[in-house]
């Protein structure tokens, strides 16, 4: 056994033989870990393997299938930059378009070869004696790699609510991202827990259906119309035949997304008018759509715009108008096995409980998904706890040499997840390709430049509306259990696009071992 400096012990895991296996292991099978293969093969790096701990490829879009489920940034921008699809069916496509897309990119990229399925990834353990990686998977096998690259997602692992009583129901219990079709809600009394982006979408879908719904919201979130467009087969043909129609779409949708989702986020001064405006539209959209003044202020954000994840639909709010549908702010106390117990004493019985209460996200432990023990023994989730979440870049650390993450921390400056994708590979390529020119297998951010960028990242953040914003009431999941947002980059998209291109490879230690 050895002790980290934290005073935890870990199992000495050091692989015996110093064999590797694969050049690259790549953990997760999701978009990210879809762009970090199809970049690896554009390099020449064939010798990689792509863990999933599931029968499938797809991450988020293999894993959420509930009723209603759209992609709530238009998928003309919720896609690669070089393999632009023109046949969504509509501006904001449903999720089995987006699995289909998932499924097409590892084919025709040949990264699906590369995928080993049911392989459930639990920790990694640098041997600096060998200068490898070992993996191990929940079945025990342990596989050696000389780089590894996190690609699980940050929406993967489910938030159960954690409320008294939950495991005494006797009903259906369902989690929105683990949904049973094989369950029918007709005719259903519902109980739904949650008003995130997940819910506002699965509501409208199943609301036909149901005897009645209570909905159990503790922070409404903003919410945008939602403009409903299909795309035609001719306009399909036209972005199918004319690329350039279709960059100058998506470039101008990006620019949109961007600016409601980061960019007037990290200059919330400049652009505080701009979302006081926005925040007018979503509250008339709100008194557009319910007809009870009562019902309107409980939807009504105590937050600033931004705070927490916004979304866009015009199929939600209009629900509330229903004989059947009831949204309930009374806090709950506890779950009996018939139904949901509120603070007031009222008890709803319900035959299905829906949790729409996503993910864990800055928990600790939850990026990445499984633990990664570096140089010095130190497991990563402990280092971020202790110093807070930090990266190079969004991509490295120091004492985790030829790791490299996808999502990783302040990586996200674009609405949509692709331009992280592509930022963050290209970071990760740029790297394996300095090590083959400079004939190393060692690659080490150094802990300066680690530093400058993390000093530099919390100035930038002292500008953003997370900082300056009233963001008291948001109960946000961009927040840490230091109060920082290790969610959002505070630069624009431009600048992580030019920065991910241009950055020094003097900011890492090469060589050979
Ligand atoms: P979420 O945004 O984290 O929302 C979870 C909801 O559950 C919140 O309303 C939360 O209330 C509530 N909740 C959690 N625990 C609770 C408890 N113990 N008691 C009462 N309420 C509780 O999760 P999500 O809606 O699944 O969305 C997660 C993310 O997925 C989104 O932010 C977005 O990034 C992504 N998403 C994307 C799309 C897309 O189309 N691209 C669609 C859906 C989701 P509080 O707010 O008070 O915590």
């Amino acid at each position: 056994m050895m002790t980290t400096p934290n005073g935890k012990s870990i199992e000495n895991n050091r692989s015996a033989t110093g064999k590797v296996d694969y050049e690259v292991l790549v953990v997760g099978s999701g978009f990210a870990g879809i762009g970090a293969g199809i970049k690896l093969n554009k390099i020449g790096i064939h010798n990689y393997v792509i863990l999933e701990k599931a029968g499938d490829l797809g991450g988020a879009w293999r894993d959420n299938t509930y009723p209603g489920l759209h992609v709530d940034i238009p998928g003309l921008t919720y896609s690669f930059s070089f393999e632009q699809n023109p046949y969504w069916s509509s501006l904001y496509p449903p999720g089995s378009e987006l699995k289909q897309y998932a499924d097409h990119c590892a084919e025709k990229y040949d990264v699906r070869s590369h995928i080993q399925f049911n392989k459930a990834v639990t920790k990694s353990v640098y041997d600096e004696e060998h200068n490898l990686w070992t993996t191990y998977l929940d079945s025990g096998e342990a596989i050696t790699s000389r780089y590894l690259v996190s690609a699980s997602g940050f929406l993967s692992i489910v938030k159960m609510p954690d409320i008294p009583g939950i495991d005494e129901f006797k009903g259906k219990k369902l989690h929105t991202a683990r949904w049973d079709h094989r369950h029918d809600l007709t005719g259903e009394r519902v109980g739904l827990i949650g008003t995130g982006a997940t819910a506002i979408q699965l509501v409208p879908a199943i609301v036909p259906k149901l005897k009645s719904l209570a909905v159990y919201q503790r922070t409404p979130i903003w919410l945008l119309p939602k403009p409903e467009v299909t795309i035609s087969e001719g306009m399909q043909k036209a972005f199918k035949n004319i690329p350039f129609f279709q960059r100058l779409s998506r470039l101008t949708l990006s620019m949109f997304t961007d600016l409601i989702f980061i960019h007037g986020l990290i200059r919330y001064k400049r652009f505080e008018r701009l979302l006081k405006w926005t925040e007018r539209q979503c509250i008339n959209h709100i008194r557009n759509q319910v007809n009870d003044p009562a019902i309107q202020e409980k939807l009504i954000p105590k937050y600033d715009f931004g705070c927490k994840r916004p979304s866009f639909t015009s199929k939600f709010y209009p629900v509330f108008n229903r004989e059947n549908v009831e949204l309930v702010t009374t806090p709950i106390a506890r779950i009996t096995e018939k139904g949901i117990v509120t603070t007031d004493g009222k008890e709803r019985e319900i035959d299905t409980l829906i949790c729409a209460t996503g993910f864990q996200v800055f928990e600790k432990g939850a990026l990445p998904t499984f633990r990664i023990y570096g140089k010095n023994g130190v497991e990563l989730s402990d280092f971020w706890d202790v110093n807070r979440y930090s990266a190079f870049m969004g991509a490295t650390v120091p004492n985790y040499p030829n790791f490299f993450m996808i999502f990783g921390p302040y990586s996200l400056s674009n609405a949509s997840y692709f331009g992280m994708i592509e930022n963050q590979t290209r970071h990760m390529a740029r790297c394996l390709q300095a090590a083959q020119r400079k004939n190393a297998n060692y690659i080490e951010v150094k802990k300066e430049s680690h530093d400058k960028d993390f000093q530099n990242i919390l100035r930038k953040a002292k500008k953003t509306i997370f900082a300056v914003g009233d963001c008291a009431a948001s109960n946000s999941y961009y927040f840490d259990s230091h109060g920082d947002n290790p969610a959002i980059r505070p630069v624009t998209s431009v600048e992580a696009w030019v920065r991910s291109h241009l950055f020094s490879m003097n900011n890492y230690n090469f060589s050979a071992k």
